[in-house]
């Protein structure tokens, strides 16, 4: 990147309410065959063109591809049952009924790599795809199979690597891979999480990045952020392994969150995507409160290795609420730059 503070966001943006039922997360299709095929790619040049238009520097899809951040990339791969449900506790938080992994699993074939091409062919902007995370996966499945958190990790490790190749060529610039599982077990993330992160991440010449918010902002998540006290300290277990790691990039939540910043300093060396939007909130950011939180950040990591970001993805809010953030999102990273060349 030449730009200094490129700014960017965690991932989904709104759909369209022609394509998904508004304000709403995991929404199914209001289409389906060639139509939903037609509905997501006009959606994904609307998103492109919003984050255009605020002044976005390194743009994605929106997610307008995708219904779950998981779940749309594993129905892809075959040995995982979607007609066979089951009921597991998801990060250890709340109930959700998941489909179940019935043998062996593997790609047969490209899950997101044409609509990161289509992506590709409408902008010379640097982009950025979004993938979920090895153990975030494992979390979000039942494993009646190989009976083995990390055993299944390592699998999905080695499939995700194969989808980030692919991207890769595609032109991709950035590959992100989401692991909230990392805010939750902290000891699993350190014998085997990032271990498998980096497996997923191998051999690529794309950048790499890991987000690891505190999740979208529906009840059962901000419940559980009510009950972690005045400090959230969950980045501290990780972070030391994460920056002896191979990955470039790491994505986190500030914006209105109790991480005390500081916090960042054990990951010094790494770019950092500093949240700056609350996704949880209604209330548009001004930019000047934007550009306080990156300059507390400052503090913590260089220049140029800070990109200013969404806390999450956007995907449950207002249209004109998450078009709002991003414009703030703009301006407040603009400020940051003017005083940082004053
Ligand atoms: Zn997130």
């Amino acid at each position: 990147m030449t730009t200094l503070l490129p700014t960017t966001t965690a991932g989904s943006l709104p759909k369209p309410s022609w394509l998904a039922e508004p304000e709403t997360l995991w929404s199914p299709w209001k289409l389906d065959g060639d139509a939903l095929a037609a509905g997501k790619r006009d959606a994904l040049r609307l998103a492109l063109d919003d984050q255009r238009r605020a002044g976005i520097d390194i743009v994605g899809d929106g997610e307008q591809t995708r219904q779950h951040f998981v779940t749309t990339f594993v129905e892809h791969l075959d040995g995982v049952d979607f007609e066979k449900r089951a009921t597991v506790r998801i990060r250890n938080r709340y109930d959700a009924s998941v489909p179940t992994v019935a043998g062996l699993v593997s790609r047969s074939k490209p899950v997101f790599v044409e609509d990161a091409r289509y992506l590709r062919a409408q902008t010379d902007a640097p982009i950025k795809w979004t993938l979920p995370g090895p153990m975030t996966m494992i979390d979000t499945l039942y494993d009646a199979h190989y009976r083995s958190r990390e055993k299944l990790a390592w699998e999905f490790a080695r499939i995700l690597n194969q989808e980030a190749r692919e991207l890769e060529a595609a032109g991709v610039d950035i590959i992100q891979f989401d692991e909230p599982a990392f805010n939750v077990f902290f000891d699993e993330a350190n014998d085997w999480g990032i271990a498998t992160l980096e497996k997923a991440a191998e051999g690529l010449t794309a950048e790499t990045a890991v987000h690891i918010c505190y999740g979208y902002g529906i009840k059962a998540n901000t419940d559980w952020k009510n009950s972690l006290g005045s400090e959230w300290r969950q980045y501290e277990q990780t972070f030391p392994n994460l920056q002896r790691s191979t990955i470039d990039i790491i994505s986190l939540e500030c914006q209105n969150s109790r991480v005390p910043m500081d916090l960042i300093e054990l990951v010094r060396g790494k770019k950092v995507m500093v949240g700056a939007i609350d996704v949880a909130s209604n209330i548009v950011e001004t930019p000047e409160q934007v550009a306080a939180t990156l300059c507390q950040a400052l503090d913590f990591v260089d220049a140029d290795k800070l990109y200013p970001a969404t806390n999450c993805g956007m995907a449950p809010l207002r249209r004109d609420i998450a078009q709002g953030k991003l414009m703030a999102l703009a301006a407040g990273a603009a400020i940051v730059r003017a005083e940082l060349f004053s």
